[in-house]
């Protein structure tokens, strides 16, 4: 079996890389942006893949998402649909899709289920990410029900771990806590957090998501058309961030503001999937670590 791994070098793809090593994985540095067609033609045309496990996307923070709309619209759009449609002309047997549970309804009552995908606008601040994702959703289940390629959409809460992209600016959440937290112990000052840290969130760790794309990857039936994979737990942004500090022996402020939406619980599932494992405060210590090694700040 020959399986392709786009985005092969980000924070998901070298998780899964220490699982499946065997696997060809390729970044932008392999064949070029994967915006183009041609680049995208010639990249099936050298691998010949029989799985493709879908990775490469244009991902940012807020501040990305929201000073670069369009880039992340047309670049999200085009990868996506290159890539979709490659495999389905092709007659890849299986491919893996990436959704996030970012790109759901803005302010949904009901948990986030496979259901709620398109039953309302997803958050202003990142339309051109979430749009593009959910249209990658659409054609999925088109080249389900008419050819004979199956993609299985696999939708992660927050994920963090090693290789993320721990930018101040531009950082999801754990990430530049990450990094302003080893600024902080630096210096000897604490860690300041905005808001105040009751908001709710789900998160898995990179590896824990790895072992769902391989469970998704190589189960002999077809996987569901959809899963999102996340553990049951629910953590507050206060018990992250107090995690962090902790384990960098550093105090910890929370200096106001907004805490943005108070909760978005997912339910995991469907599928008998394996259960993410590794505990928050686990994932945080490896992350740290790794970013303490690799990452001069
Ligand atoms: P990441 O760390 O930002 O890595 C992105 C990967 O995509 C890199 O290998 C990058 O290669 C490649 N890539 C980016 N633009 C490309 C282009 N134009 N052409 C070819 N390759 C390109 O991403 P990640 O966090 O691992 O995310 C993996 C998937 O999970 C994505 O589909 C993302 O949307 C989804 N997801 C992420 C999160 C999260 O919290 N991070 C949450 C939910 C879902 P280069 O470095 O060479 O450009």
């Amino acid at each position: 079996m020959r399986v392709l791994v786009t985005g092969g070098t980000g924070l998901v793809g070298s998780a899964l890389k220490e699982i499946r090593p065997d696997w060809t994985y390729v970044s932008s540095k392999t064949y070029g942006t994967l915006t183009s067609l041609e680049n995208v033609k010639r990249m099936f045309e050298d691998i010949r893949p029989d799985i493709v496990i879908h990775l490469a996307a244009n991902v940012g923070g807020l501040f990305k998402n929201m000073n670069k709309r369009l880039e992340m619209f047309e670049d999200n759009v085009r990868i996506n649909t290159n890539v979709l449609s490659e495999a389905a002309n092709r007659g890849v047997g299986r491919v893996v899709n990436m959704l996030s549970t970012c790109i759901f309804p803005d302010g949904l009552a009901e948990p986030l289920t496979p259901e709620a995908l398109h039953m309302g606008p997803p958050h202003p601040s990142n339309e051109g990410y979430a749009y593009a994702k959910r249209i990658s959703e659409v054609h999925s289940r088109i080249i389900r029900e008419t050819t004979q390629t199956w993609v299985t959409c696999l939708v992660p809460t927050n994920i963090y771990g090693p290789k993320d992209n721990f930018s101040l600016e531009d950082g999801h959440v754990v990430p530049s806590l990450v990094h302003r937290a080893a600024l902080a112990k630096r210096t000897g000052a604490r860690l300041q957090v905005k808001g105040t840290g009751v908001a709710l969130r789900q998160f898995i760790f990179s590896k824990d998501l790895a072992k769902i794309i391989v469970w998704a990857a190589e189960l002999p039936e077809s996987p569901p058309p959809m899963v999102v994979c996340t553990s049951d737990s629910e953590y507050t942004i206060r018990e992250v961030a107090h995690n962090i500090a902790k384990i960098n022996g550093i105090e910890l402020e929370f200096i106001g503001g907004h805490d943005g939406q108070m909760r978005k619980r997912a339910i995991p599932g469907p599928g008998d999937f394996p259960k993410p494992s590794v505990s928050l405060e686990e994932g945080l210590r490896k992350t740290i670590e790794w970013f303490n090694k690799e990452f001069i700040c």
